[in-house]
């Protein structure tokens, strides 16, 4: 399978959830067994001598591929939600939207400084939101941490407002 096919299966829907807005549609490319199935080989075999030890997904479309790579990666799966969801203690972070601010939450139990951290999104856009979810596992004390996206917007330049020390690495890019 080839990466412009894989590109070819993401639908873009112009104008969604606003006007200007190009959304990227992955559950196009997720409903085909091949195609779902050779992205996770494809994204697994970059991480699987890293010695991941725990993947965290962002909520929501970060759940999708999130757990099936931690359980390819022999990982556990950690979970960063929108505010109120979690129900034990949590870490909070804030970061500013186009208009306004939001939040995410991580519980407090769930990494240790010693955890190799794998952070996955479905989508890499401006960076506010991968910039808070590394921030969390930060809290930890964690210092070997990655960041991982199946789609990369390439144009909109969040990889530059992810810290340096932070490998990043996407399967698709959009330029
Ligand atoms: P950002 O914080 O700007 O990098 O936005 C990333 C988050 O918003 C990810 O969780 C994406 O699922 C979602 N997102 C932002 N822009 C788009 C887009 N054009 N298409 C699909 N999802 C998007």
């Amino acid at each position: 399978m080839t990466t412009e096919e894989i590109k070819n299966s993401i639908r873009n829907i112009p104008d969604f959830p606003k006007e200007g807005i190009q959304f990227k549609d992955v559950s196009t490319a997720f409903k085909d067994k091949h195609i779902f199935r050779h992205i996770l080989s494809e994204i697994a075999t970059h991480y699987e001598n890293l010695g991941i030890t725990k993947v965290v997904g962002i909520e929501s479309r970060g759940f999708i591929l999130g757990s099936s790579l931690a359980g390819k990666l022999h990982a556990g799966f950690i979970p960063i939600r929108k505010p109120g969801k979690l129900p034990a203690d949590t870490y909070v972070q804030s970061y500013d939207l186009e208009y306004g601010s939001d939040s995410l939450e991580i519980h407090t139990d769930a990494l240790d400084r010693e955890d190799v951290v794998l952070i996955h999104d479905d989508l890499l856009a401006t960076g506010g939101t991968v910039n808070a979810a590394v921030e969390l596992v930060r809290r930890f004390g964690v210092t070997k941490i990655y960041v991982n996206f199946f789609v990369e917007l390439e144009f909109l330049e969040g990889r530059d407002r992810i810290s340096s020390e932070v490998p990043v690495w996407s399967l698709i890019h959009f330029q």
